[in-house]
């Protein structure tokens, strides 16, 4: 498929049926696999070959999707997982243990910023928060000597602030290690991170990549570039023998390519067990097979109410990174030439208040704790998704508590502006 656009791949990356086989995806609905000896099975608990025995390790289906999103963001390999949250997290724990340090961009989701701040941290694992706008020195004043990986997201849900993912990707390779962007807002049909340097990429598939509303998952994609041998002492896990699978060392026997994914499969996904369901990755390979054509759409009515909202008397102020007048427009233009995504937040005159007001009133516009949907839907982020933050916190972040997140669907645009205009 390497030789296709990404709009080809969006269509039929992943799976190449052959001779008689299904034109779709198959959902392998089955728990275990059969084998003719226990010798032949043996081979996979050692890892010496490579085929499916129980699906919370792997599952053809989920297969067939990863290598699809592998393709879709140009790395070597994929694994799908039951969330966003689960996605992260592996991607993290794959590389850091107890004793570590990540250096993190502050304008992150708020589930990734608990992830890090409440539950790694019990963990033992400490993580610093840069501004996504901090200098090239205050970046690299962040690291330390057990400094892991460094965390960002592309564009920040629901801050909307733009990752200069050159920046923190020069750095954490100054350090000797990776880079994690979290690629869900844009997808990478609008961005693509490891172009840019980032080393693994992350996803919630549960938003535009599924795109419905229909199944809760995430992906972990590698871009098999990370030197683990390079910087052994760094990544122990990846580059001394796993006494689990009888000493093998993933980065010498997998290799830059497939040690990363290799080790999160067969170490993470056997003791935490937080695997997509193969009915889920069928769903999501659904929303995959049109994504190309679904996020033009999302960034064209996202810019159109921008553009609306900026213009209206009772709005304070607009965050959307497509928009001339937003401070992240030009990197925006850099990293993403045909526009982010159709996610638009804005500050209403009479701050909480005012928002729910405003947010009750919304006919086309639901009020849900989700984002990138077909079907237009808002949230006020200081009393839903970011009520854990202190204010001090959420001003941090770029999420003052009048804030409203619309996540613009594939409705008739002005149809939702005509909505948006009789709420306010
Ligand atoms: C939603 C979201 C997550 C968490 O994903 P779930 O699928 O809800 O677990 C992580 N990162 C970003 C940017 C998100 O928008």
């Amino acid at each position: 498929m390497s030789d296709y656009t990404i709009n080809t791949k969006c269509v039929q990356g992943g799976y190449t049926p052959g001779n008689g086989e299904p034109r779709q995806i198959p959902i392998v609905q089955s728990t275990t696999f059969k084998y003719d000896t226990s010798s032949d099975m043996g081979k996979l608990f050692d890892l010496e070959a490579s085929g499916y025995f129980y699906t919370r390790l792997q599952n053809p289906t989920n297969d067939y999707v990863a290598a699809k999103i592998a393709e879709l963001e140009g790395g070597t390999a994929a694994m799908l997982t039951s969330s966003g949250q689960a996605a992260n997290f592996f991607a993290m724990f794959n590389i850091c243990e107890a004793g570590d340090h990540i250096v993190s961009s502050a304008s992150i989701y708020g589930g990734t910023f608990n992830l890090m701040a409440v539950t790694m941290s019990k963990m033992g694992i400490e993580t610093t928060f840069v501004s996504p706008d901090c200098t090239e020195e205050e970046l690299n004043a962040a690291f330390r000597e057990n400094t892991k990986l460094v965390f960002g997201e592309t564009i920040a849900n629901p801050a909307l602030t733009v990752l200069d993912i050159e920046k923190f990707a020069k750095a954490a390779h100054a350090h000797n290690v990776p880079l994690i962007v979290d690629n869900t807002f844009p997808t990478p049909v609008n961005c693509r991170p490891i172009e840019w340097g980032a080393d693994i990429v992350t996803h919630s598939t549960t938003k535009y990549m599924d795109g419905h509303g229909t199944a809760v998952g995430g992906a972990i994609v590698d871009s098999g570039k990370f030197d683990w041998m390079a910087n052994a002492e760094k990544f122990p896990g990846l580059t001394t023998p796993d006494e689990s699978y009888h000493g093998i060392v993933y980065a010498e026997k997998f290799g830059k390519e497939g040690a990363f994914i290799t080790k999160c499969t067969s170490q993470l996904m056997r003791d935490l067990g937080s695997i997509q369901s193969p009915q889920n990755a069928f769903y999501l390979n659904l929303g995959l097979e049109s994504l190309h054509v679904r996020m033009p759409r999302h960034v064209e009515n996202g810019l159109a109410v921008a553009r609306f909202l900026e213009k209206h008397p009772k709005v304070v102020k607009v965050n959307y990174p497509g928009l001339e007048s937003d401070p992240y427009y030009e990197i925006a233009k850099k990293y993403m030439p045909n526009g982010g995504c159709g996610v638009v937040s804005f500050e209403l005159e009479g701050g909480r208040k005012a928002a729910e007001e405003f947010m009750g009133k919304l006919k086309l516009a639901a009020i849900e704790t989700h984002v990138a949907d077909a079907r237009t839907c808002c949230l006020n982020p200081a009393t839903s998704t970011h009520r854990q933050m202190t204010d001090e916190q959420l001003e941090a972040a770029g999420i003052p508590a009048g804030l409203v997140r619309i996540s613009c669907g594939l409705e008739d645009k002005n149809d939702l502006i005509a909505d948006l205009e009789q709420a306010l």
